[in-house]
């Protein structure tokens, strides 16, 4: 075993130095380069490489080349290698014109001054222009430097949004010449791209915050990147403020908090003075337009706007700023739809059209990164490419190309309603400083123009200055507090006194909202835990069903066939038991409105529960088919979890919930066939009214069994 083991390290030694031979015939910087690794990586072989020494681990692999740490200059000699020194692989020819590409890019100018501060310091602040290069490159400047897995240790990059994670993991994992998952990876809610050789991670500020709760002062890292901290999202603030107590503990931890805007003092100031470095920005001027007149509908606007910048402005892409996947979706078909129509009657280019929101499947996101198609063979009228996003593309994913930005002025945002103690998105007027983020997307590659579809006096007048931190719009409340400890208390994860309790440990276990891990762990007493575990998957996951404006009574008649009519869990699990009969095939989805992608992910997410359930020694058991309890053993399972959520049919004919009163309805989409006298449900929704959604009716007895201290005490 041993020898063979020797044999491969005396291969590798011999590919290394082949190649290094071959090295020394070329350019200057090359030359040098090797008469820097000769003296003793030629002699000795691989073993003092500190990039690779984690994979040899025979001698200290800081003796050596690289005294104490790598500097900005080596690091940039082994990036202009032959070799990639990760994985002793060659660089591809790929890898080298991206390297050429990201050498241009404005934060390589401050490369040096970046890794002396943070080895200087524990906690760095550090703003740059979007596109500039900070997330995309400064991991990868720590990553040579810091040498990470030389301590078996980590890199983590945190992001506000699921899509930019991904993207960013994908695009750096190519940008380093590595497979995405193996060195560089990233890590979402119920989607682990990450593995043993993993010493880069990007991942949403959301799963940092779960690892705190596993592993209290971060262990597995030795640099965190807390990215896109202007946005203020909750848990990216409840990290700094993480950040700076782990910090006390570790004193080795190096903690950087990357930034778009100029209110960087404000880190400054909280993390004891940190250091602040500022990447000069590198944009081009651009033209605002404002509209004479409030628009009335602004998504006929801002179709008009694209349409007409197409037809008559010089050649650049169009990004459009739109809310959701919806109007998203129904945006980019009216586009599509005009273009064509236009292309019939007068000389125009080919436009191609690309929606860009979280739920886009990765393959999908990545389009917007093509090129724009080429102008017209016979008169050069030029092609374009026209991007209608979401927030996303404000700071997260810069797309280059973009020389028109269409704003509307609204964004989707989280919103407390504390009357009703609901939280909600709602589609709401963005702030000044996001208009000028938006503006600014059109003069990163040449002088742009911005089309605002509101007046200059609303910008001026009715705009906020900045969009509150979430941590502020949220229900942190002292009252909403004791509610949350209350609800812990009430499904038995915390005791009296407020200790987390066994069920508590099991529970946190899962990456779950506390009634569905409830539901979860209560299962296999009602013998059901296997059925339970697939509706908390489809819980978890955008709706499976799918209603197109053009059909939706064979959408309604589509989704009649899998009703049941006790209730929409069982709904739900009738579809992915017949989703599962049919073999996960897209096209028996298609032609039964189903949404494949959704139903593919809950089974992905079914398989992760699963293996919780596992670990946690937690039965996997159903009750036959046959039993005439079968669907009311799952009903009382869903009970166990849920019994704080469930609503009383009144005389008067409206329902009431149990928690706090309000009066609600059934949401249209049920297939309940009836209105029992109690019920349950997965969410509160409102709209235009309030509504209950996803709701299976239960029965008074279980209630008082289940939940006795709930209901004896009302
Ligand atoms: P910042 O975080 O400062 O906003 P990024 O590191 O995200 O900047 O992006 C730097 C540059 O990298 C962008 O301007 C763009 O040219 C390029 N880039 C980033 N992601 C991709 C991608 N997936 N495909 C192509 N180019 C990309
Ligand atoms: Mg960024």
């Amino acid at each position: 075993m041993s020898e063979i083991a020797d044999k491969n390290k005396k291969r590798n030694a011999e590919n290394y130095e082949e190649s290094i031979d071959k090295r020394s015939s070329e350019s200057g910087l090359l030359k040098n380069n090797q008469e820097h690794l000769s003296k003793r990586q030629r002699v000795e072989g691989i073993d003092n490489n500190p990039y690779l020494a984690h994979r040899q681990l025979t001698k200290s692999p800081l003796d050596g080349w690289f005294p104490g740490r790598t500097t900005a200059e080596q690091a940039r000699i082994a990036e202009d290698g032959d070799i990639n020194p990760f994985t002793n692989k060659p660089f591809s020819k790929r890898y080298r014109e991206l390297l050429k590409a990201r050498r241009t890019l404005p934060v390589h100018a401050q490369r040096k001054e970046f890794l002396d501060l943070v080895h200087e310091n524990q906690f760095v602040v550090f703003v740059g222009e979007t596109g500039s290069g900070k997330t995309t490159q400064i991991p990868q400047f720590l990553c040579y430097d810091i040498l990470p897995h030389l301590k078996k240790k980590q890199i983590a990059c945190t992001q506000p949004r699921r899509v930019a994670a991904m993207s960013v993991a994908q695009r750096v994992a190519d940008e380093m010449d590595f497979k995405l998952g193996e060195e560089v990876g990233y890590n979402i809610r119920f989607e682990d791209c990450s593995g043993p050789k993993t010493m880069l991670k990007y991942l949403t500020d959301g799963m940092l915050l779960r690892e705190a709760m596993n592993d209290p002062n971060l262990e597995k890292y030795s640099a965190i990147i807390l990215d896109e901290a202007h946005e203020r999202t909750l848990a990216t603030d409840i990290l700094m403020g993480l950040m700076k107590q782990i910090a006390k503990a570790r004193k080795d931890l190096k903690v950087i908090v990357m930034s778009a805007t100029l209110d960087a003092e404000k880190f400054q100031r909280y993390f004891n003075d940190a250091p602040v470095l500022t990447v000069p920005g590198r944009t081009f001027p651009v033209e605002i337009y404002y509209t004479p007149e409030a628009e009335r509908d602004y998504l006929e606007a801002a179709i008009r706007t694209v349409m007409q910048i197409h037809e008559y402005e010089p050649p650049g892409d169009i990004l459009l700023f739109l809310t959701g996947e919806e109007e998203i979706e129904n945006a980019c078909l009216k586009i599509r739809t005009e273009n064509e129509d236009l292309m019939k009657r007068s000389d125009i280019g080919t436009l191609k059209v690309l929606p860009l929101y979280s739920s886009l499947p990765p393959q999908q996101q990545q389009r917007i990164f093509e090129d724009a198609p080429p102008p017209r063979v016979k008169d050069g009228k030029p092609g374009r490419k026209v991007i209608v996003s979401t927030n996303i593309a404000e700071t997260s994913l810069t797309i280059d190309g973009i020389v028109y930005v269409v704003d509307p002025g609204f964004s989707k945002q989280k919103v407390y309603n504390p009357r009703i103690r609901v939280e909600s998105l709602l589609v709401s007027p963005i702030s000044k400083a996001s208009a000028q983020q938006r503006a600014g997307r059109a003069g990163r590659t040449r002088a742009g123009k911005c089309f605002r579809l509101y007046t200059e006096k609303a910008f001026l007048k009715e705009l906020q200055e900045q969009t509150y931190p979430e941590i502020l719009r949220s229900n942190l409340a002292p009252e909403t507090l004791m509610r949350a400890l209350e609800l812990l208390n009430y499904l038995g994860a915390l005791d009296d006194d407020g200790n987390l309790t066994g069920d508590g440990i099991l529970m946190a276990e899962f990456p779950l909202d506390p009634q569905l891990a409830k539901m979860l762990i209560e299962s296999p007493k009602y013998r059901c835990s296997n059925e339970i575990l697939s509706i908390a998957a489809l819980l978890s996951v955008p709706n499976i069903f799918v209603r197109p404006n053009e059909s939706k009574k064979q959408a309604e008649d589509a989704k009649g066939k899998f009703a049941h009519t006790d209730g929409d869990h069982l709904t739900l699990l009738n579809v992915y038991h017949a989703y599962k009969t049919n073999i996960n095939d897209p096209e028996w989805c298609y032609n039964n409105y189903l949404s494949a992608r959704s139903l593919k992910s809950a089974d992905n997410v079914r398989q992760q529960l699963k293996r919780i359930m596992e670990r946690c020694d937690q039965d996997l058991i159903s009750t036959s088919f046959e039993d005439k309890n079968y669907y009311t053993n799952i009903r009382k399972a869903l009970t166990a979890g849920f019994f704080m959520q469930v609503a009383h049919l009144e005389k008067s004919g409206h329902y009431l919930t149990c928690k706090d009163n309000q009066i609600v309805q059934l949401h249209p989409s049920s297939s309940l066939g009836h209105q029992p006298e109690w019920v349950l449900y997965n969410e509160f929704v409102l709209t235009t009214k309030n509504y209950i959604r996803t709701v299976t009716e239960v029965k008074a007895d279980w209630l008082l069994d289940i939940a006795p201290v709930y209901y004896d005490l009302r």
